[in-house]
């Protein structure tokens, strides 16, 4: 069999671990051309000394130097880049079959892009792609006969259970909608009043999932199942009222698609991310994932409720802009990247993201946009409102 060639871009993440986690397990199929990483050099050395890519990615280019050295020391002649444009270059190297879209936030729009329009099967973890971008990128996707694979658990379940012959017309498939589940967090049961003092800590300790810090606060706040349900309108051609949010805490079920006889299908599994990237890979394969087997009776008991928009606004933030359509998802996604951070590094209040989501909407008039150059500049402007609103506040 000839080896799938694979570029990982976010490789030193969580998905990116995971990612290279089912590749070793078959060397058999899979061949890295090139690795990227931001900030974490060491992880991103070990997994080059690991899988000897062509190519390894860094953001800084002070690093190339030394990581260079250190990769010929060890007897490789892995070429070290650095940068967004060297991101875009090993996205769309003419020998890679597959790429992971792994990174976090719109920094990975324009290499997801650039693989998408050299007509790669693109593995789609980065959803704040489709969120600030989904027109273009979707119509990029069938101009250039791209392959996309949901790598999200909930747009993977989506996809194991619509028909394989989906092409996005949900009344031909007899598709009535589908239920998106939401682990709920780690502040599910935590009342309004606590929300206001947590911390950075406690919103990442996700209780299912181990994730990276950014979407550990979306989890926390709901915006993470806020920017699925604009995920899934555009992986799938829903309508925002074709889409269902169901807070299922033991993240077993990890969504389901209701036809219109009453059918309900659905994937389960163990809540492990190299579920859903070994089926992508695979696709329409299925391999080895090293996740074990579900205990149905050592997990006893699958619960379910509705979603508190009270303690948890961004959910319906995020069906806002999806109403809104235009540039509102761009910039639901700008301010809440700004206001995520800004409560990471302790400057913002945990219930103050959704507040500077919400004045940010309210501020930018809702506008078309008519390409990426105006998608950027919308990602830019409404960054800048949101620095702003958050300058007000601390002052
Ligand atoms: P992470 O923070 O663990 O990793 C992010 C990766 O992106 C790292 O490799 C980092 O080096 C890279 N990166 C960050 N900023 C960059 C920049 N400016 N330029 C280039 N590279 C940059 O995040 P993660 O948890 O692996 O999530 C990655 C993406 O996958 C996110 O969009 C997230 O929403 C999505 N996702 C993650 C999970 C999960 O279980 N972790 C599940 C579903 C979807
Ligand atoms: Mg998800």
């Amino acid at each position: 069999m000839k080896r799938q060639k694979l570029t990982v871009l976010g490789a030193t993440g969580s998905i990116g671990v995971s990612t290279l986690d089912v590749v070793a397990r078959h060397p058999d199929r899979y061949e890295v051309i090139a690795l990227t990483g931001n900030s974490r050099v060491e992880v991103l050395l070990d997994q080059c000394l690991q899988h000897r890519p062509r190519y390894a990615v860094v953001g800084n280019a002070d690093a190339v130097a030394g990581l260079t050295e250190r990769l010929r020391s060890a007897g490789l002649n892995t070429e070290v880049l650095a940068g967004p444009a060297a991101l875009e270059q090993v996205a769309a190297l003419p020998e890679v079959d597959m790429v992971m879209a792994a990174i976090v936030g719109a920094a990975g729009l324009q290499p997801t892009l650039a693989a998408v329009r050299q007509g790669k099967r693109v593995l789609l973890a980065n959803k704040e792609v489709l969120v600030m971008a989904g027109a273009l990128f979707m119509a990029e996707v069938r101009r250039y006969g791209a392959t996309l694979l949901p790598i999200d658990s909930e747009h993977n379940a989506v996809f194991q259970s619509l028909p394989a012959d989906y092409a996005g017309e949900p009344a031909g498939a007899g598709v009535s909608h589908i239920l998106l589940t939401a682990s709920g967090g780690p502040f599910l049961g935590t009342p309004l009043e606590r929300l206001q003092n947590v911390t950075p800590a406690e919103a990442c300790a996700h209780p299912n999932w181990e994730m990276g810090r950014k979407i550990s606060v979306d989890s926390a706040t709901l915006m993470n199942k806020g920017l699925e349900v604009i995920e899934a309108h555009w992986l799938f051609n829903l309508l925002p009222e074709q889409i269902e949010v169901v807070i299922h805490p033991q993240s077993v079920i990890h969504s389901l698609v209701q036809y219109v006889d009453g059918s309900v299908l659905a994937e389960l599994g163990n809540p492990d991310m190299r579920t859903p990237i070994a089926y992508a890979m695979a696709w329409p394969e299925r391999i080895a994932a090293g996740v074990l087997p579900l205990d149905l009776p050592a997990i006893a008991r699958l619960s379910f409720e509705k979603p508190d928009l009270l303690r948890f606004p961004c959910l319906a933030l995020a069906f806002r802009a999806l109403r809104d359509g235009a540039n509102a998802a761009t910039v639901l996604n700008a301010a809440n990247e700004v206001a995520v951070a800004a409560f990471l590094a302790g400057h913002l209040p945990f219930l103050a993201i959704a507040e500077i989501i919400a004045a940010t909407l309210d501020a930018v008039p809702v506008r078309p946009m008519a390409d990426l150059t105006a998608i950027l500049a919308e990602d830019a402007n409404a960054r800048a409102v949101a620095t702003e609103l958050l300058a007000r506040k601390s002052a």
